[in-house]
């Protein structure tokens, strides 16, 4: 951080000091110009959600979506969330985010419900800094709820494990307190945190969603074959669903399958896509019974 950076420069002399601050200075302009850009975006139209099946993996059915968000930036064109939501999180603007994020899949999943059609759920994102500062998520998720009027069970907020073994104490209470609204809750990242499994015992979370840092290298690696086994019984035996990420191959996905892993998400089944495709895709596979392309197929 730029205060330590500073006083370490300090420190080291005058030199050192002067190479270090102009650095930081331009570092800091420039976050501080995309920061704008991006305030300007989320109050106009520059902000977009994609949206990226999940499949039931025994009957290849889809059944839910992932919302992930995308910025259309005038100049640089579709730049990914791992490339913003730092640099929203650190402006403070990701609550602004959150909440336009919330608003937007809730709207969208009602228009879907009103053309008849049908999932079991959307999936939201949710930044850890909306679990732990003011206004109140759970605020923000019933005024959405009302406003939308999608029921609450029809919403999955995605928290990752990380967010919510490192803030234990707002983590736990804004979780229950969204429980109660009746949304369903799920540990995305899962493997990648720290968890600690009477905790995670305790916590009101519905589902489990695999890494895909463990999912890239089945059906070869032993130790992610170990892992992904070992979160799979850690779900059945404390009743949490469990999905898998990142399911880029026919291998993986069989894989999964055979393990008995329930739901699944990743390229193979279907990359994220603006709402247009999604709705093309949604309704195929409610009309046409087309869930998947056959194992011996190419991926779409
Ligand atoms: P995540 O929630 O774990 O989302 C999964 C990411 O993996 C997405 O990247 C998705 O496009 C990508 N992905 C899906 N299937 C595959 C696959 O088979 N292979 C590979 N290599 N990647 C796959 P994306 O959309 O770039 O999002 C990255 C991260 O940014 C998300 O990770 C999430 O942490 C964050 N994010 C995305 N949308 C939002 C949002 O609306 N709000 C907040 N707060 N964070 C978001
Ligand atoms: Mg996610
Ligand atoms: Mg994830
Ligand atoms: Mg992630």
């Amino acid at each position: 951080n730029a205060d330590s950076a500073l006083s370490k420069a300090k420190a080291s002399g005058r030199e050192t000091f002067a190479f270090y601050s102009s650095e930081l200075t331009a570092h800091a302009f420039q976050r501080i110009r995309i920061a704008s850009e991006l305030r300007q975006a989320i109050e106009g139209t520059g902000l977009q959600l994609y949206y990226q099946p999940v499949y039931a993996m025994a009957e290849q059915k889809l059944v839910g979506c992932e919302a992930l968000i995308r910025w259309e930036h005038p100049e640089r064109g579709l730049i990914p969330p791992n490339e913003f939501i730092p640099i929203a999180e650190e402006s403070g603007l990701i609550k602004a985010i959150d909440q336009w994020v919330l608003q937007h899949s809730c709207q969208q999943m009602r228009i879907w419900q009103e053309q008849g059609l049908h999932m079991q759920f959307i999936a939201v994102n949710i930044s850890s800094r909306s679990l732990s500062s003011k206004p109140a998520l759970p605020e923000i998720v019933a005024q959405v709820l009302q406003d939308s009027k999608v029921a609450a069970q029809y919403l999955e907020i995605e928290v990752t494990e990380s967010a919510v073994m490192e803030n234990p104490k707002n983590a736990d209470a804004i979780l229950k307190e969204l429980r109660s609204l009746g949304v369903s809750l799920a540990i995305d990242d899962f493997g990648t945190g720290y968890s600690s499994l009477s905790r995670l015992k305790s916590l009101p979370v519905h589902k489990l969603k695999i890494d895909q840092s463990f999912i890239s290298n089945l059906p070869t690696d032993p130790e992610d074959i170990a892992i992904v086994r070992a979160i799979l019984a850690l779900g059945a035996s404390i009743g949490l669903e469990v999905q898998a990420e990142g399911i880029e191959t026919a291998e993986q996905m069989l894989f999964l399958q055979e393990q008995n892993c329930k739901l699944g998400q990743g390229y193979w089944l279907g990359r994220p896509m603006p709402v247009k495709a999604f709705t093309e895709l949604l309704t195929d596979s409610l009309t046409a019974k087309l869930a998947l392309p056959a194992n011996d197929q190419q991926a779409p």
